[in-house]
């Protein structure tokens, strides 16, 4: 006998996972220059120089202590630099003892929700969302709850989000910029959603904690301004990770950030770190532990995203296409030619066209389209985009 539910979790391949198979199988078949794969967001730019260096120098210079064991929350001046960086970057006083160090955005936000979560309690999801979310609320015991997305701008939907805040919300997750719109939350969406959660946390009498979901956080387009949460609403965790802006992916590494002021501060630091314990998650890989600390104020050269994303969105729409703008990230999120976002991707798949229905991202009517490629990649997919849209008319 074993769990069902991890058996499940373990046998059912996510759609992003089994159209990124599929286009691996239809490359071997036709040629890799003849599938065009938007289905999977693996950075396309190389890390950084300076990480390579780094990784190889601390190598040479600590051959035997560099894989040694590190504190469970991670080595104290790695977490240091962390802080320091943050508090040049954000105006903060962050110190060492509120970062938890762990395998990427995806074990922070598990240590996380398994930290917060007490019987009964629910978390609140806008969509569209990365769909492992349900995943590790439902991993932790708690329940999500899914708020529909306002499909004109992918900001917030209030009225819908008002109705769904309870006494049993213990929090409440974003992420921006959005996997899977690209869209980043403007400063009045998060100055609205803080007002709502203040005025919620004090009717109810117990805080309502903001968890901010930020593995795209460097990559946001110009003239496109990512506020800091935490300067917006004080009961915010950070969810960070550095698969995305130094596309170290495979390294897993990431930190939870419970900044001091946040209510029960202490409590929810100390929870954290025992989530991670009970998880299994302690120690963060200890040499990316000091590469990304080291390297932590650059990132890859994140400019082909934008240029990616300037290239796709005039092309799309002058084909017929609605796409609402990103602000960063590297996806869009189009309305599919037909309301059947799953038919629709089957067709484009015929074209070697591969994009993610959007009903797995809580958003019907849309596909996911991950730019992360070469720009050539882009340019020779469009006579299949037009075909696509063609085939509606
Ligand atoms: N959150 C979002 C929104 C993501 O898109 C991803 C990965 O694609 C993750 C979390 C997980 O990131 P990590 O690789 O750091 O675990």
């Amino acid at each position: 006998m074993v769990s069902e539910r991890m058996k499940g979790l373990g046998t059912a391949r996510s759609v992003i996972r089994e159209l990124f198979e599929y286009g691996k199988l239809r490359a071997a078949e036709i040629g890799p220059e003849n599938v065009f794969d938007f289905s999977i967001g693996n950075p396309s730019v190389p890390a950084p120089a300076a990480v390579n260096e780094t990784a190889i120098r601390l190598l040479r210079e600590q051959p035997d202590l560099i894989h040694a064991y590190t504190s469970a929350q991670g080595a104290p001046e790695a977490r240091q630099r962390f802080a320091d960086s943050l508090n040049r970057r954000f105006g903060a006083s962050y110190t060492a003892d509120r970062l938890y160090l762990t395998v990427g955005a995806a074990a922070s936000l598990c240590c996380v929700f398994n930290g917060l979560t007490c019987p009964g309690d629910e978390f609140i999801v806008f969509a569209p969302y990365f769909p492992e979310y349900k995943v590790f609320i439902e991993g932790a015991g708690a329940k999500m709850v899914l708020i529909p997305p306002e499909i004109e701008a992918f900001q917030i939907d209030f009225d819908a989000f008002e109705k769904a805040v309870t006494p049993h919300t213990k929090g409440v997750l974003i992420n921006s910029p959005n996997n899977p719109s690209g869209v980043v939350y403007s400063k009045a969406t998060l100055e609205r959603l803080a007002a709502v959660l203040t005025e919620k946390s004090q009717a109810y009498g117990h805080p309502i904690y903001l968890i901010s979901d930020e593995p795209y956080r460097e990559i946001v387009y110009a003239g496109v301004e990512a506020p800091w949460v935490p300067h917006i609403y004080r009961d915010t965790i950070v969810c960070y990770s550095f698969s995305k802006s130094l596309s170290l992916p495979g390294e897993r590494i990431g930190y939870v950030l419970v900044p001091k002021e946040v209510a029960e501060g202490d409590d929810v630091y100390a929870a954290v770190a025992g989530a991670g314990r009970s998880l299994g998650y302690v120690n963060a890989p200890s040499l990316f532990q000091q590469v990304t600390s080291l390297c932590c104020d650059m990132t890859s050269d994140i400019n082909i995203y934008e240029e990616n994303a300037k290239l796709f969105v005039s092309a799309l729409r002058e084909m017929g296409y609605h796409v609402v703008e990103p602000g960063g990230a590297f996806y869009l999120f189009p309305r599919s030619l037909e309301p059947d976002d799953v038919a629709f991707s089957e067709r484009a798949k015929k074209l070697d066209l591969l994009v993610v229905p959007g009903s797995g991202f809580g958003a019907p009517g849309h596909v996911r389209v991950s730019y992360c490629v070469q720009p050539d990649t882009i340019r020779r997919s469009l006579p299949k985009f037009k075909a696509l849209a063609d085939s509606y008319k």
